[in-house]
């Protein structure tokens, strides 16, 4: 019995940035392919670029793949460390042939392009010194390996997504393995990593559809079997057009702090590109479960930011309150500007079931929760002021004396004082709940009167009354 081998994606982010919400949707979906098939998700930071590859980018890509709970097996590959192999593979083409020495100077390459422009040819690589005699090499000069692609033909992309693409080969020119100083290309690395690494799967952005077939050269020179590939179309904004600033940052980091849950994020993000029939809500689980190449769309995928706020909105009222208490405290504190104490927690304990289904975000529920945190005396709404008149004032006062008595301060109690307070001055209640949740939360809007209460406990919300009155 033959064994099938295991499959192996990988995430193979570039550090000169941000992780963006397409680096972000193309690591789900490595991730969520891999383990459907009980696979391997790996990482590898390409950072040779030496001069844009920043600490700070490494960083960012790690926090969001981390805050998304996107696991990678094995240690990081940084790809820098692994530049002697590189080279060590770019020898080895050249002394089997499918290498060569190019001499060409930056500015011969230059004007080769410039004339090629002029005719109306294409302008790559012209293959100048594909045949020539190495003897003829200039003295002083670096030279540059090159791959021997092939001159005619096509080079067939056999790819999951968008089907069989076919590029001519007169468009792919010999392109560069190792720079002049010695250092490989992003061509190079690429396919070297991925062959060491064992990956099965390249998933990735379509922008890359191009390079499939330059890397296609590169794997069948080095007599190694090509990966399945799987390019993923481009993500548009809201109006159907190429991502850009006005759509607001495309920072994964930007959405956290917009208030969206982890969970909620990976629901969206799986949507953005890929589906499974009418389905829209799809916990995790059920994402692994699914998970097919076949799903992924063809067309570009836009985003939506009303359904973003449904998604997590789904999964903002399935969190549990101390857990959601966790990732809503430095919301509440951002807001506040301060840290928020054991006894605001404890409110928020009381309240959470009342305040959850009025948010479909983090922010969202840290601003509806912000009364609970605020400090007397609180600073009132106009609203509020507005509510608060000389007869409604009388009527708190008189109601604190009764507020005070309150043995058991409880939902059940305090309505029925609250209650028999308004019989006995023949008075309806919404006549002292709007003054009431005025004073005690500085706005005319919140959750019940008396959760309300029961959240401020007693002497808070004893306290919130006298400060206005
Ligand atoms: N490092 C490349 C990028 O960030 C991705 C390379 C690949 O997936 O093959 O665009």
């Amino acid at each position: 019995m033959t064994e099938t081998p295991q499959i192996v994606t990988r995430f193979a982010p570039s550090p000169t940035g941000m992780l963006h919400i397409g680096g972000a949707r193309t690591a789900l979906f490595n991730w969520l392919f891999a383990r459907n098939q009980k696979g391997h998700f790996k990482l590898r930071i390409e950072d040779t670029d030496r001069e844009r590859s920043t600490s700070e980018a490494i960083d960012a890509i790690l926090e969001g793949l981390r805050w998304l709970e996107l696991d990678w097996d094995g240690d990081i590959v940084f790809q820098s460390e692994r530049a002697a192999r590189h080279v060590e593979v770019a020898e080895s083409l050249l002394a089997s042939g499918h290498a060569y020495r190019c001499y060409a100077a930056p500015e011969e390459l230059q004007q080769m392009r410039e004339t090629a422009k002029a005719e109306g040819r294409h302008q790559g690589y012209d293959g100048r010194w594909r045949d020539r005699d190495p003897a003829e090499a200039p003295s002083g000069v670096d030279p540059v390996i090159r791959l021997k692609t092939p001159l005619k033909g096509e080079t067939l992309v056999a790819d999951v997504v968008q089907g069989e693409v076919v590029l001519s080969n007169q468009t792919l020119d010999d392109f560069v393995l190792l720079r002049s100083d010695g250092t490989p290309t992003y061509m190079l690395s690429v396919v070297v990593d991925d062959h060491d690494m064992n990956v099965t799967h390249i998933i990735r952005g379509d922008d890359h559809l191009v390079n499939a077939a330059r890397q296609t050269h590169l794997y069948e020179a080095l007599g190694w079997q090509v990966p399945i590939h799987a390019h993923l179309p481009l993500i548009h904004g809201p109006d159907g057009a190429k991502l850009s600033k006005r759509h607001g940052s495309p920072a994964i980091s930007a959405y956290r702090d917009k208030g969206y849950l982890p969970d909620g994020m990976k629901n969206y993000l799986l949507r953005l590109g890929w589906s499974h029939g009418d389905d829209e809500l799809i916990p995790t689980e059920k994402a692994i479960e699914w998970f097919a190449l076949e799903g992924i769309n063809k067309a570009p995928a836009r985003l939506d930011f009303d359904k973003l706020d449904f998604v997590n909105g789904h999964y903002l009222q399935l969190c549990g309150n101390e857990d959601l208490i966790d990732v809503l405290l430095p919301h509440l504190a951002e807001l506040t500007g301060q840290k928020i104490s054991d006894d605001v927690r404890q409110r928020l304990r009381r309240v959470m079931d009342e305040l959850k289904p009025r948010s479909k975000t983090l922010v969202e529920l840290a601003e509806n929760s912000l009364f609970l945190a605020n400090s007397r005396p609180l600073q009132l709404t106009s609203k509020a002021k507005k509510l608060l008149d000389d007869e409604a004032k009388a009527a708190l006062r008189a109601l604190l004396d009764d507020l005070r008595g309150v043995e058991d301060w409880g939902a059940n109690e305090l309505e029925k004082v609250i209650r028999q307070f308004c019989d006995s001055r023949d008075m309806k209640l919404g006549k002292i709940a709007q003054p009431l949740r005025a004073a005690l939360t500085g706005g005319a809007n919140s959750p019940g009167i008396f959760d309300v209460l029961v959240a401020l406990g007693q002497e808070e919300a004893v306290g919130r009354i006298t400060d206005q009155v």
